[in-house]
C-alpha cells in the first residue's frame, strides 16, 4: 500500500461549502452572511462529533482570507487558498483547547491577538473543544470574545455547547450542527467508494452507516478498517463480522419465535449466535432496532419503503400481527434486560434471561412445564387451593386484630418492594400498564371465539355444556331453562362456576329475575318444551286487548319455528282459562325493554362488579399485587 495513503476521513474532508453533507441551514446561512459582507467577529460550532464542525470552520477562514475576497466560493488558486489546503497559512491559528486549558495559555494567547496578520486578510482563530477552557480562562477572553480587534475572527468548536457560559455563548454567532441521518451517510460512503473505485456491497455500507451514529468521520474510519479486512473491498459478511453483529436475519427469527411463543426454537438461534461469536449485547441492539421497525411500521405502514432495511416482507407481516402493546412490552423488557447486562453473571446469560423475560410475559407462554409426578401436582394443587382460600378468607376477616396484622404485612412486603432493583420495577410498572390496556381488548376478543359453544348447545338445548378452561360441567336447565347466552355476554358469565356456591349463586339470580319480571315466572309456570321456553327466555312480552306480541332477539330467530306460536297459543289459553288470545312473534333488537335472559345477564354482571370492586380494594390483594406484581386475573373473579 502507498506510504502516503491518507485515510478517507481526512481525504475526504469538504474542500467547499457545496461539498458538506446536511447542515444545510449552516451552510446557508454562512454563504448568505458572506455575500452581504456581514461578517461576525465570533462563531460558535456545536454539535456530536465527526459531523463536520471543524471542517465548516476551517472553510470559513478560508473565505475570509481568499485573496479574490471575502467569498462563499473560494478560488482554490490564490495563495493563501492553496496554503490553506496544504494546512500552511501562517494567520490561521488552531488551538486544542483541551491541551490548553490553564489561564496562562490563554493569556499567551490574547497577547498574540492583538498583532495583525502577517499575510492574509484576517487572524482567524480557530478554539477546538473550547467548553475545557477552565473558568478562569473563559474570563480573560470574555472581553476578546465580546470586542476582538477588527482583523481577528474567533471560532469556537464544542460538542457540548451547554458547558460553556453563557456569557460567552451569547456573545457568539452559535450554529449548532445537526446529526447526520444514516440514508445521508449511506448515500455518501456509496459516492466516496465509487470515486475511489473500491467494490462495495450496499447492505455493507447501510450497515456501516448505521453503525456510525450519524458520524461522517466515524462512518468513513470504520470504511476504512473494512476495506483492509475485506482485502480492498467493503463485503457484508466481514462488516458483520467486524461489528460483531448477527445478520439481520437471525435478530427477526428470534423475534419471530418470541412471537410464536416459541422458547426452544429461541434457545436454538442462541445456540447459533454464540457459535458465530457474536457480541451479546449488539444482538440485544438488533432486537430492539426490529422492534422500533416493527411498531414504527404499525403507526407508518409505508416506513420501510424510506429506510433501506431487509426482510421487509416478515417485518411488515410481524406489524401485523404482533399487536402494538406486545411490541412495546418486549422493547421495554429488552431495553431494561440490556441495561442489566452488565450485572449478569455472564453475557449471554443476562441475554437469555431478557428473552426468557420477554416469553414469560407472551400471552401464551409456552415453556415447558416441569415434569412432576402426579401425586406431587396434586399436592401442589391442594396447597395453592389452601393459600387462596387464606388469602381470601383473611381479607374479608374485620376483627382489628387481623387489620393490624395484615397491615404488618403489608409494610413487610413494601419494604421489600422497595428493595427490588430500579429497573425491576420499572419493568414491572410498565408491564402492569400495559396489560391494563391489553386485558380490556382480551374481553371482546373472548367473546368472539366462544361463539361455537353456542352451536353445541343447539344440538342439544336440553342441557347447557358450558365450556370452562379446566372442567366441563353440565347444568340442568330445568334451573333457569339455560342459563347463558354466548353471543351477549362477555366469557366471565359463561363460565359458571364449579362449586355448589356458586350453583346457588345462578338460582339466586334466577330467583331475582323472577321477582322483577313476572312474565320469567310466567315462562316458567307453562311448561313448554325446551326450545320453546328458550325462545320466551329471549323475548320481551308486549300486551294488547286479546293479543301478545313477543319481541324476539333477532340471533334467536332461529328458535322460531312453524308452530311455535300456536304452542305459545296454547299453553296461553290453558292458563288462561280458555280465554282466547293470539300470539305475535315479531324481531326485535331495541334494548330499552330487556328479555328475562338479558336480565339475567345484567345482575350476574353487577354482582361481578361489586366483587371485583371489592377485591380491587382490598388491602391484602392489593400487597400481593405490589410485591409479586400479581395481575388480578378478571376473569377467575366471581360474585358471590
Ligand atoms: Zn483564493
Amino acid at each position: 500500500m502507498n506510504i502516503n495513503y491518507i485515510v478517507l476521513a481526512r481525504k475526504w474532508r469538504p474542500k467547499t461549502f457545496s461539498e458538506v453533507i446536511g447542515q444545510q441551514h449552516i451552510i446557508t446561512t454562512l454563504c448568505n452572511s458572506l455575500a452581504l459582507k456581514r461578517l461576525h467577529h465570533a462563531y460558535l460550532f456545536s454539535g456530536t462529533h465527526g459531523i463536520g464542525k471543524t471542517s465548516i470552520a476551517r472553510l470559513l477562514a478560508k473565505c475570509f482570507n481568499c485573496e479574490t475576497g471575502i467569498t462563499a466560493t473560494p478560488c482554490a488558486q490564490c495563495n493563501s487558498c492553496r496554503e490553506f489546503e496544504q494546512a500552511r497559512f501562517v494567520d490561521f491559528i488552531e488551538i486544542d483547547a483541551a491541551s490548553r486549558t490553564k489561564v496562562e495559555d490563554t493569556r499567551d494567547l490574547l497577547d498574540n491577538m492583538q498583532y495583525t496578520p502577517t499575510y492574509g486578510r484576517f487572524k482567524v482563530y480557530l478554539i477546538d473543544e473550547v467548553h475545557m477552557l477552565s473558568r478562569q480562562s473563559f474570563n480573560a477572553l470574555l472581553k476578546t470574545i465580546e470586542e476582538p480587534p477588527t482583523h481577528v475572527k474567533l471560532l469556537l468548536v464544542t460538542t457540548d455547547s451547554h458547558k460553556l457560559p453563557i456569557t460567552v455563548r451569547s456573545r457568539c454567532m452559535h450554529l449548532h450542527l445537526h446529526v447526520l441521518n444514516t440514508k445521508q451517510i449511506h448515500l455518501q460512503l456509496k459516492y466516496i467508494l465509487r470515486q475511489e473505485k473500491i467494490e462495495f456491497d450496499d447492505q455493507a455500507l447501510y450497515l456501516l452507516a448505521r453503525a456510525s451514529n450519524g458520524s461522517m468521520r466515524d462512518a468513513l474510519s470504520l470504511t476504512d478498517q473494512a476495506i483492509v479486512m475485506g482485502q480492498g473491498s467493503v463485503l457484508y459478511v466481514t462488516v458483520l463480522q467486524m461489528l460483531g453483529i448477527l445478520d439481520d436475519e437471525q435478530a427477526l427469527a428470534l423475534i419471530e419465535a418470541l412471537a410464536n411463543g416459541q422458547g426452544e426454537q429461541m434457545m436454538l438461534l442462541l445456540d447459533q449466535a454464540a457459535l458465530k461469536g457474536v457480541e451479546w449485547e449488539t444482538l440485544l441492539i438488533e432486537i430492539l432496532r426490529l422492534l422500533h421497525c416493527i411498531a414504527m411500521v404499525q403507526f407508518l405502514p409505508r416506513y420501510l419503503e424510506d429506510h433501506d432495511i431487509k426482510y421487509t416482507d416478515r417485518l411488515h407481516t410481524l406489524a401485523r400481527f404482533l399487536p402494538t402493546t406486545d411490541v412495546q412490552l418486549y422493547y421495554q423488557t429488552i431495553l431494561m434486560g440490556r441495561k442489566d447486562l452488565s450485572l449478569a453473571p455472564t453475557r449471554r446469560l443476562g441475554v437469555e434471561m431478557t428473552l426468557l423475560r420477554a416469553l414469560a410475559f407472551h400471552p401464551k407462554p409456552k415453556i415447558a412445564q416441569p415434569i412432576l409426578s402426579s401425586e406431587l401436582t396434586s399436592k401442589l394443587e391442594l396447597q395453592l387451593n389452601e393459600s387462596k382460600s387464606i388469602i381470601l378468607e383473611k381479607s374479608y376477616v374485620d376483627s382489628p386484630d387481623n387489620r393490624i396484622l395484615i397491615k404488618k404485612d403489608d409494610a413487610k412486603l413494601s419494604n421489600l418492594t422497595d428493595n427490588l432493583p430500579k429497573s425491576t420495577k420499572e419493568l414491572l410498572e410498565a408491564r402492569t400498564q400495559l396489560l391494563k390496556q391489553t386485558n380490556k381488548k382480551k374481553d371482546k376478543l373472548i367473546i368472539n371465539s366462544i361463539l361455537p359453544i353456542d352451536l353445541k348447545r343447539l344440538e342439544n338445548p336440553c342441557s347447557t355444556i358450558i365450556n370452562d378452561s379446566k372442567t366441563k360441567i353440565q347444568i340442568n336447565s330445568e334451573q333457569l331453562g339455560s342459563v347463558e347466552d354466548t353471543k351477549v355476554i362477555p366469557n366471565y358469565s359463561l363460565t359458571i362456576p364449579d362449586d355448589e356456591k356458586k350453583f346457588e349463586l345462578s338460582k339466586n339470580i334466577v330467583q331475582e329475575v323472577k321477582q322483577r319480571d313476572p312474565w320469567a315466572t310466567e315462562i316458567v309456570k307453562l311448561n313448554l318444551p325446551k326450545l320453546i321456553q328458550q325462545l320466551l327466555l329471549n323475548a320481551w312480552k308486549e300486551t294488547a286487548e286479546n293479543k301478545i306480541i313477543l319481541h324476539l332477539r333477532s340471533h334467536k330467530q332461529y328458535l322460531n319455528t312453524e308452530n311455535t306460536c300456536q304452542i305459545i297459543q296454547n299453553a296461553l289459553r290453558k292458563k288462561t282459562d280458555n280465554q282466547f288470545l293470539e300470539c305475535n312473534i315479531i324481531q326485535d333488537d331495541d334494548l330499552t325493554v330487556l328479555t328475562p335472559m338479558e336480565l339475567y345477564h345484567m345482575l350476574y354482571e353487577e354482582k361481578l362488579a361489586i366483587a371485583r370492586q371489592s377485591i380491587e380494594n382490598d388491602t391484602h390483594i392489593q400487597t400481593l399485587r405490589k410485591f409479586f406484581d400479581a395481575d388480578l386475573d378478571q376473569n377467575s373473579v366471581r360474585p358471590l
